[in-house]
């Protein structure tokens, strides 16, 4: 899970763009629009820490379009962040929302840091810096963040005290992710993880083969590839290989147990931000492998769900024949080259901002209830989840199949019509 520093996010979600562009023949104005973000924040955060020396953290948040509805997307904390990858992921929220058509536009923020390295009262400290140099920017009605890597409903709720002790009174629809029981949905940390599952479910029909005769290498062990598993488990999977980052080591580990990995006692041997005890895990009969094994795999089913770029042009090749199915649950882990070349291999993708966008449809949920102050059931939260993945795979595999498009290309098509034309409707364009 190294990040490669040469690579460059929004060049590839640009590129992505234009491909659609040409393809749907969007008319220049549109695109010129469509391709570049609507409003950047990039600012400073001086944070006291514990040693005494305040340290400055440089903070972003991005808004790529909001025609849709308030604009909404994660806070990722990580030491390589840049603006560039925070821009790229705010693009793909725009296309998230609008493929699984929940009125919301698409942003995204982060924070330059590594939270491996920061206590509890730091990391409280950056979230409510980060939040005081929005200040009036956020608001339900405009922008509303959520979790995202290395970050989680405790960020979200220190948040949220930062923005009410600004504002003044009580405004629990501003931040999404936080915990249940303060203004956090049922499901809302199970939602990436699950949603990934109902797609893979649908896509596994259409394939016809039955989940309980396939078997998955994971890549991450945080929210979403727990939750993943899961669910995959549940309906007959059996996930055989995890790949996670090893702060000690400071480098990707993947373990292995020919039987099918056991969550439950892979959770009960791993950190906060998914890292899992090497001795450990060995000891429960893991065989440790290099990071990058987990593409290797002879499964059915890869689920890259730590990071972007990820399934590269040189890595893809490695990527056992068996393999039918990549289920992104990161943004962006497959570049574009990969993705040819999987395709060409006859690997069906599920892509990121269709297969990953459960996490942000719960969210919505969660908007709804916290303005509503009233909060459902975890079965109704998670039904209308299914309902709205499949109803969105469905709509994205069928466009697929009639214009003989990759379902990512598919999804595109549909994300960016929508976006387009509730652009124009506002008349912006
Ligand atoms: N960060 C998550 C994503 O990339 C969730 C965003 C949200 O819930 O707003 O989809």
């Amino acid at each position: 899970m190294t990040a490669n520093r040469a690579f460059n996010a929004f060049a590839m979600a640009q590129s992505q763009f234009d491909k659609i562009a040409d393809l749907i023949g969007l008319d220049a104005g549109t695109r010129a629009y469509l391709r570049t973000p609507a409003r950047e924040r990039r600012f400073t955060i001086p944070v006291r820490m514990d040693d005494g020396r305040v340290e400055v953290f440089e903070g972003f948040r991005i808004v790529h379009n909001d025609a849709r509805g308030p604009a909404k997307g994660g806070v990722r904390f990580h030491p390589h962040e840049t603006i560039d990858t925070v821009r790229a992921i705010a693009m793909w929220m725009t296309w998230k929302c609008a493929v699984v058509d929940i009125p919301l536009g698409g942003s995204e923020g982060g924070v330059v840091c590594d939270p491996h390295h920061l206590g509890p009262r730091e990391q409280e400290a950056l979230c409510r810096g980060w939040v005081r140099q929005l200040g009036r920017e956020l608001s339900p009605e405009t922008d509303v963040p959520a979790p995202d890597v290395m970050t989680g409903p405790q960020h979200m709720l220190w948040m949220l005290d930062e923005y009410e002790t600004m504002r003044g009174g009580r405004h629990p629809g501003q931040f999404t992710g936080k915990p249940v029981g303060m203004g956090g949905s049922r499901g809302r940390l199970q939602s990436t993880g699950y949603g990934l599952v109902y797609v893979l479910r649908e896509a596994l029909k259409e394939l016809g083969l039955r989940p309980d005769a396939t078997t998955a290498s994971v890549q991450g062990f945080g929210n979403v590839a727990q939750h993943a598993i899961e669910l995959y488990g549940r309906i007959g999977g059996r996930t055989v290989a995890v790949s996670c980052w090893d702060e000690g080591r400071g480098e990707a580990v993947t373990y292995r147990r020919d039987g099918g990995v056991d969550l439950a006692e892979l959770r009960g041997m791993t950190d906060r931000y998914g890292g899992i005890d090497r001795a450990r895990a060995e000891a429960a009969g893991y065989a440790a492998l290099p990071g990058e094994a987990w593409l290797e795999q002879e499964v059915d089913i890869l689920m890259p769900c730590a990071l972007e770029n990820q399934l590269t042009a040189d890595n893809a090749g490695r990527v056992h024949p068996r393999v039918r199915l990549v289920l992104e649950g990161a943004n962006g882990p497959t570049a574009p080259e990969a993705d040819e070349l999987l395709r060409g291999r006859g690997v069906t993708v599920l892509p990121d901002f269709l297969a990953n966008a459960g996490g942000v449809t719960c969210s919505y949920f969660e908007q709804v209830q916290s303005n509503m102050n009233y909060y459902w059931e975890m079965d109704e939260v998670l039904g209308k989840l299914d309902q709205k993945m499949t109803a969105a795979y469905i709509a994205v595999a069928d466009l697929a199949r009639r214009q003989e498009l990759s379902l990512r290309d598919a999804a595109y098509v549909l994300a960016i019509n929508r976006v387009a034309s509730a652009c124009r409707d506002r008349g912006w364009l």
